[in-house]
């Protein structure tokens, strides 16, 4: 996974601006922030709802003007490839990060359904009505 953020980071480097003392905290600065965003995708992407716009407003402050156009390209590209990796791998039960997946409902008395979820919106089969007027609940 984290290949994607590192992807990012290489084709972007050559473009970030210097620092009048010469120092790198710059390039430290995006290259956490592309590792943040990865990171966030991998384990939370059922509520991260523009990873691309959220990275891209993170690291644009450290690219000139010139540049702001490609640096969107770029984190689209690899964001677009990341969330494709995500929506393919088999549901085993298991996020990238090896945590076990749960279903996201709650069951009538309270307590987490611990079911395994299906991959495409992380409810099991019994909760996929919630899935539903979660759509509803983010497009009004
Ligand atoms: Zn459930």
């Amino acid at each position: 996974m984290y290949h994607f953020s590192r992807s990012i980071y290489r084709e972007l480097a050559p473009e970030i601006i210097e620092e009048r003392d010469g120092g790198t905290e710059n390039h430290e600065r995006v290259l956490r922030s592309c590792e943040i965003c990865v990171e966030r995708l991998a384990t939370d992407w059922h509520y991260f709802a523009k990873p691309t716009k959220t990275l891209f407003n993170d690291i644009r402050i450290y690219f000139p003007m010139s540049s702001q156009r490609r640096v969107y390209c770029v984190v689209d590209r690899y964001i677009t490839f990341a969330q494709e990796y995500i929506a393919t791998r088999p549901a085993d039960g298991f996020d990238l990060e090896g945590n076990r997946l749960e279903c996201r409902a709650t069951t009538r008395r309270g307590t987490p359904c611990r079911r395994v979820p299906l991959a495409h919106n992380g409810y099991c089969p019994s909760h996929q009505h919630l899935a539903d007027t979660e759509r509803v609940v983010l497009a009004a």
